[in-house]
């Protein structure tokens, strides 16, 4: 097989024959006009998938975050995010420059935020400051690999947060990993949280866009939101129509997945100068140092790219991997043999 083994993230996926034909044959109107029929079944499909009253199709993650994060919030709050938040490294800087919130980040180890820590950040408004606006956990966490809430947590953190009047917007970009890890239904982990958006277009697979679903009248302002930042789509109902088999297709290919970021881990534990603890990989997200490799992210990554793989330097010494449904455990043994040669260069 000489196919290049794509690495560098699951938004790399290509719609599925399936998506292609529903993309040829779907029903289309102006959705400003809110005509489009697919883009209203897929969002009906999204709100009854993720148990609340509506959810809206975005172009993007980061549309449906920022739209969030300026329905929930109003100039001058602080936004409560783990310190490597997506909504915070990732998105142009847009909590600040679109909503006016400022972020109040609590640095982790493995990207889960609690309760405790969030309490000692959480204010109220007082004559020199707003306080708190939000709340935002990130689930699961891109930069902290992948990593996955435990349930009884986020709904700690949401009942506390909910006395306190603070609502909790989850970053579900990859919820369906999330729930597939914990062996749940998406419906059955965003329950406690206000709002949540996640991919289509990632593992999931479809070619474009996100959702964000919540209370009926928090998506009718994010309606407003998307509008505003230019993201009304018009016959969008052709991306829609991919968004609809891709809920229903792929959901059940992501434990394979899954299976193979883990025996990726596994076997570049046995690597000398890699360094990653597979117990740490809870979804399709890996991340292993190569500092003891005694190559930089450049040299690394080149090498792996002359023996057909492709992966991503995050931070110096750390290199990303992401398994999904375009690449199968052939392509993640070819990639764990690339590292092998690279790291032993004389065998
Ligand atoms: C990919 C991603 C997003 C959204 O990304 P877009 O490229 O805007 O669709 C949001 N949050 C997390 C954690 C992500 O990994």
């Amino acid at each position: 097989m000489n196919a290049v083994v794509d690495l560098r993230s699951d938004t790399v996926t290509r719609p599925t024959p399936a998506m292609r034909r529903a993309m040829f044959a779907a029903e289309v109107g102006d959705d400003v006009f809110g005509e489009d029929p697919t883009v209203n079944a897929l969002e009906e499909r999204a709100a009854e998938i993720s148990g609340k009253e509506a959810a809206l199709f975005v172009p993007s993650g980061t549309m449906g975050n920022q739209a969030a994060i300026a329905v929930h919030a109003a100039p001058g709050h602080e936004v409560i995010a783990e310190d490597r938040a997506h909504i915070v490294l990732y998105e142009w800087g847009m909590l600040g420059r679109f909503s006016g919130c400022l972020a109040r980040t609590i640095p982790t180890d493995d990207g889960r935020l609690t309760w405790a820590e969030i309490r000692k950040r959480l204010r109220g408004p007082s004559d020199h400051y707003r306080g708190t606006g939000l709340i935002e956990l990130e689930n699961s966490h891109n930069q902290a690999g992948g990593r996955v809430y435990a349930t009884a947590a986020v709904e700690e953190i949401c009942a506390n947060a909910h006395v306190a009047g603070v609502p909790v917007h989850m970053d579900g970009a990859r919820i369906f990993n999330a729930a597939a890890a914990l062996g749940k239904t998406v419906r059955e982990i965003v329950e406690p949280v206000d709002s949540v958006s996640f991919c289509l277009s990632k593992g999931l697979g479809a070619p474009v866009g996100s959702m964000l679903a919540g209370a009926a009248d928090f998506i009718a302002e994010a309606r407003e939101v998307r509008k505003a930042l230019g993201g009304g789509m018009r016959q969008a109902g052709v991306l829609a129509a991919a968004g609809l088999v891709a809920l229903e297709e792929s959901p059940p290919k992501i434990p394979a997945a899954h299976a193979d970021a883990k025996y990726l881990a596994e076997s570049l534990a046995e690597i000398d100068g890699i360094g990653v603890n597979p117990a740490d990989v809870e979804t399709n997200i890996l991340f292993f140092e190569i500092a003891q490799t005694g190559l930089d992210n450049a040299d690394f990554i080149a090498g792996l790219k002359a023996r057909g793989v492709l992966a991503l330097g995050l931070a110096p010494g750390r290199i990303r991997m992401v398994t999904h449904h375009d690449v199968d455990r052939a392509g993640c043994e070819r990639a764990a043999r690339a590292v092998r040669e690279i790291c032993s260069p004389g065998r």
